[in-house]
């Protein structure tokens, strides 16, 4: 199988390739489970049809929601013998899907969530009581003022905007 998309190689060679890889479809990288990658466990996914062989042979690799699965955790270029990384596919999709306003919904939210309060959940009265309750320290509210700097340095608000401006 090769890869159909074009996507950025690894931090040595920053250019865009196309067609770089070829994934045999051993299935080593998702077969293998408790081993291998925790996507594959998804009742959508079975030996004949891997999540990585998903990601990797889809039609349209940035619109399939799926690659949202995976958590980065490079199973699958240590168990791949043939020395394939789909981490890297994977991940040039994410942020190819993100500039083009396709990445997941509740990726989005989450970003929103964590620029927004400093925080990746919900700050309550609960859960001020509760770190009180364990001895940590109170939130920083400064994080939160630098967390909005960071992003608008960094074009991930005007990213956002532009996001949110492409599913209106
Ligand atoms: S990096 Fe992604 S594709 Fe690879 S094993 Fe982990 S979750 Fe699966
Ligand atoms: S282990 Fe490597 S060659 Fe085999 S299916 Fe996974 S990525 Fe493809």
């Amino acid at each position: 199988m090769v890869l159909r998309a074009e996507y950025q190689l690894g931090d040595e060679e920053k250019k865009l390739e196309e067609s770089a890889e070829i994934c045999l479809k051993c299935g080593v990288c998702c077969v293998l489970k408790a081993h291998s990658c925790h996507a594959q466990y998804d009742e959508q996914f079975d030996p004949t049809h891997t999540f990585v062989y998903d990601c990797l042979g889809s039609e349209n690799p940035t619109g399939n929601l799926n690659i949202w699965l995976c958590v980065s955790c490079h199973k699958c270029e240590e168990l791949c013998p043939y020395d394939v990384t789909p981490i890297e596919f994977i991940e040039a999709m994410k942020a190819k899907a993100f500039e083009l306003g396709l990445a997941h919904p509740g990726v989005m939210s989450e970003i929103e969530q964590i620029i927004g309060t400093g925080s990746a959940f919900p700050v309550t009265g609960s859960s001020v009581r509760q770190r009180e309750a364990i001895g940590l320290e109170p939130l920083d509210p400064k994080a939160q003022d630098e967390l909005k700097l960071i992003s608008e340095e960094t074009g991930l608000t005007e990213r956002l905007n532009r996001y949110k401006e492409a599913q209106k």
